[in-house]
């Protein structure tokens, strides 16, 4: 069974917080009358990952990532699992992500990318005994080429731990 990478759009696939005057990181999508700039390369990241990891989304936008993104990021993938938070998802933290985070992630060795990963998921993190990582991007920058290769490199590292 691969790890879990729990993906986060806010300030990971969808950018935020650049400067106005700087060159925009993507193309504009309105979603619910929201503009959201996401960058068509994040596609091509997922992808990577997905022959690792799980991907499952763990973002306020609920179903409508797999509304939406699959078809914006051009994903070969249809649906991803997608957690749910009951009405209390809020913009700007994550505290109120890791329930349900952790109640998935139980038993297995999970990532999670999230521009507020916060206190409290470091305290969840290091409270789990399964193999963890945590990676927090910066809103508007996103996910990079960096993240990616450290995300393979750690769930390589596990299939070795695992065949010793
Ligand atoms: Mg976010």
């Amino acid at each position: 069974m691969k790890p879990v990478l729990f993906v986060d759009v806010d300030g990971v696939l969808s950018l935020f917080g650049f400067p106005a005057d700087a060159e925009l990181p993507g193309p504009f999508h309105w979603i619910d009358g929201i503009a959201h700039c996401i960058p068509p390369e994040n596609g091509a990241r997922l992808v990577r990952l997905a022959e690792r990891f799980e991907l499952v989304w763990a973002t306020g936008w609920e179903e409508k990532a797999n509304e939406y993104l699959p078809h914006i990021l051009g994903l070969p993938f249809g649906e991803l699992h997608c957690l749910t938070f009951d009405g209390r998802a809020r913009f700007g933290s994550s505290h109120w992500k890791i329930e349900a985070i952790d109640a998935y992630a139980r038993g297995r060795p999970a990532a999670w990318i999230d521009d507020n990963v916060g206190d409290g998921g470091e305290t969840w993190a290091h409270g789990r005994r399964e193999p963890t990582l945590l990676i927090e991007t910066q809103s508007p920058v996103g996910l990079t080429d960096r993240h990616v290769r450290e995300l393979l490199g750690w769930a390589r590292g596990l299939g070795r731990q695992r065949d010793r």
